[in-house]
């Protein structure tokens, strides 16, 4: 059976008479990374901050391992861990110091092997304006994590960060999952978004637009695949050459691109066609719809739409 660790019901949220969240519903299971996407202002840090019990909703219900986080911060901030955007943590504070005031606050042994693992152990004494922005956000998970929170929300953790920390992070989260820790991910970066997350929510102007695993996601677009050729010769080049299932075609630097319903047909008359006026290929690459194109779609229509 799923159990729950999340659940949100219709929850709604105003800064004056600005709708910022019009009632979304949707859980989160154990042990399940959830992908909150959406462009600039489509309302996740809100969310999350409502979940975080640091803004109080204005409608609906919001649990968080059962814990009501308005009526019950206290109990909430034993089972949660929060990477804030901005740690906030003062000028002065060495990472060494903050894990140890923090696990402190939270009854718990300090965690210095989590500042080893991600890379700060030879800042662990330097003071927190010293850290460059990649260095404060690594400190700001260690904090998040050190508590072996039950719920943890990760609002943007990826942003800055350089690769092999963005590859440790992706490590830290999967080990953090398979123990059972709930995630919560907001994040602006689709392919981090769908190699990560069991499922995502994709939020536009404060209502949930789609919501599902990202295959699933994927599946309901125009589900176009990209089929990228490039020949020795002008055999594709001409504005007459039609392949079947194609319905979009275009050419790009020495590529010619072909966006199929069904590819195996497409790469099949590409191939017949090409070998027929006896020119050659030099490379032909064939990819699936992302994440990212349907996250376009869905906005596009949506702007279109004036929504
Ligand atoms: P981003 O991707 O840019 O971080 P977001 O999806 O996290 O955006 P929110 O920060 O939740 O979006 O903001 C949702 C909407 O609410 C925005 O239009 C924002 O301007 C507005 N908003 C957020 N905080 C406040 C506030 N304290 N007072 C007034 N409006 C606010």
């Amino acid at each position: 059976m799923t159990v729950s660790v999340v659940d949100v019901v219709d929850f709604r949220k105003t800064y004056g008479d600005f709708v910022a969240v019009d009632g979304i519903s949707f859980d989160v299971r154990r042990g399940e990374i959830f992908g909150l996407l959406g462009p600039n202002g489509a309302g996740k840090t809100t969310t999350l901050e409502c979940l975080e019990g640091l803004r109080a909703p204005d409608g609906g219900s919001l649990r968080v391992a059962g814990i009501d986080p308005v009526r019950e911060p206290h109990r909430l901030r034993g089972v949660i861990g929060v990477q804030l955007q901005s740690a906030g943590l003062p000028d002065s504070i060495t990472p060494g110091e903050a894990m140890r005031l923090f696990c402190a606050y939270r009854g718990v042994a300090p965690r210095f092997d989590l500042l080893a693992r991600l890379g700060l152990s030879e800042k662990r004494d330097a003071q927190y304006h010293t850290l460059s922005g990649g260095q404060q956000r690594r400190l700001a998970l260690a904090l998040a994590v050190a508590n072996d929170p039950m719920v943890l929300f990760l609002d943007e953790p990826t942003a800055g960060l350089d690769v092999p920390s963005r590859v440790e992070l992706h490590n830290l989260m999967n080990e953090l999952r398979t123990a059972g820790t709930t995630i919560i991910l907001a994040t602006h970066d689709m392919a981090e978004a769908e190699e990560m997350s069991d499922r995502v929510a994709i939020l536009l102007e404060g209502s949930i637009a789609a919501v599902g695993t990202p295959r699933e996601i994927t599946a309901t677009g125009a589900g176009l695949t990209k089929v990228s050729v490039r020949t020795q010769g002008a055999s594709l080049s001409g504005p007459d050459t039609t392949f079947p299932a194609v319905r979009r075609a275009v050419h790009e630097g020495d590529y010619s691109i072909f966006f199929s319903t069904d590819i195996g047909p497409t790469v099949a008359a590409i191939i017949t066609h090409v070998e027929a006026i006896d020119d050659s290929l030099i490379d032909l690459r064939v990819e699936r719809p992302s994440l990212e194109d349907r996250f376009l779609e869905i906005t596009d229509s949506a702007n279109a739409e004036g929504i």
